[in-house]
């Protein structure tokens, strides 16, 4: 394993706090903990147990941290996303290394971007062998992801592996996908609720703003779901393994940021009419939209005036988008 913190040219680990680091860095207390293998695979309760117990390590619940336990759920996530040698895996938030270890195991290469800095030592030593993973300390949503896949895979996409951190799913979903030819797919652990919203229906209850989303960039398949026992800590919530396979082209055609602006203005206020919430709500580049547009646009798709976001699909979304921009 290779440490960075800052960058991505530089195969060289650079510490964020000197201090913080500097026994990290010079091995000073790493014989400590060379009694026991520790990097034997850990996705067994006992091994994650012992992990955490060893370097006194806490989930953080700022963080998102829950770990995972159960090796079959590794394995479904590995196997949807159909890793190959080939491959350069980003994981987000590879946590003590768990997923790490078997992402390494299956494909070329694996670049894992972490938060939390206090998880250096003993990723250090779980990933100890596993030199084909380069782990870079820093925050996912303030990454640049062409860089990673510039930096590590020649600029061709990467897939995306992760047991995401429930608090910011969708931000991070959300820049996966608009970062178009990055990926060639994304196989997520999401929170239950989330996965629904992500492969809602046009009139279905959960379906909204992320679910046009994503199937504008992909299509999602359900892998499996996954009961709380399968981390520790347990999280309150169950979950969902998800595969999004991206599209080369998008199903449908349309000026992408202005359809976008308009969707996200149709659910912003879901309890207002689409020509009430878009009159209201909608603006893009300085331009505007009337009530009176709207509900005439509406009506040349025979929809009527008082129809609400979650009604229409992603082709009626293209379809209104485009006669509102004319
Ligand atoms: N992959 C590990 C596993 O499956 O056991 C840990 C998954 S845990 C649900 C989420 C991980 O994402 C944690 O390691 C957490 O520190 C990390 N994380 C949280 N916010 C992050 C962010 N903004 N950027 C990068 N990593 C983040």
């Amino acid at each position: 394993m290779r440490c960075a913190s800052t960058g991505f040219l530089s195969d060289e680990y650079r510490p964020i706090g000197e201090n913080r680091f500097r026994g990290f860095r010079q091995g000073a207390d790493k014989t400590r903990h060379r009694e026991v293998k520790m990097n034997g695979l850990l996705t067994d309760p006992y091994g994650t147990v012992q992990v955490l117990d060893r370097y006194g390590i806490r989930a953080k619940k700022k963080f998102g941290q829950n770990f995972l336990i159960d090796g079959s759920v590794v394995d479904a996530a590995i196997e949807a996303s159909g890793i190959t040698k080939d491959d350069c895996v980003l994981e987000i938030g590879p946590g003590i290394g768990t997923m790490t270890q078997h992402l390494s195991m299956a494909a070329g290469k694996v670049v894992a971007v972490e938060i939390d800095t206090s998880l250096a030592r003993v990723l250090e030593d779980t990933l100890d062998g596993y030199t084909n993973v380069t782990v870079l300390f820093q925050d996912i949503l303030k990454t640049d992801l062409r860089a990673v896949a510039s930096d590590y895979n020649g600029g061709r996409p990467l897939k995306c592996v992760a047991n995401l951190p429930y608090y910011i799913t969708t931000p991070i979903l959300l820049e996966l996908l608009q970062e178009k030819g990055c990926f060639e797919s994304i196989t997520v652990m999401v929170q239950k609720e989330v996965a629904e919203r992500i492969y809602a229906q046009a009139g279905e209850h959960s379906y909204g703003a992320l679910s046009l989303a994503v199937q504008y960039y992909c299509s999602p398949e359900v892998i499996r779901s996954v009961p709380p026992h399968c981390f520790i800590p347990r999280p309150a919530v169950d979950s969902t393994v998800l595969c999004l396979r991206a599209y080369k082209e998008p199903p449908v055609q349309a000026d992408e940021k202005f359809m976008f602006a308009l969707i996200r203005a149709s659910f912003n206020q879901r309890r207002k009419t689409l020509a009430n919430a878009v009159s209201h709500g909608f603006s893009f580049e300085g331009r505007t939209i009337s009530r009176e547009e709207v509900e005439k646009a509406l009506q040349k798709l025979s929809l009527s005036p008082d129809v609400r976001g979650e009604k229409l699909s992603l082709s009626a979304f293209a379809a209104l988008s485009a006669l509102l921009k004319e």
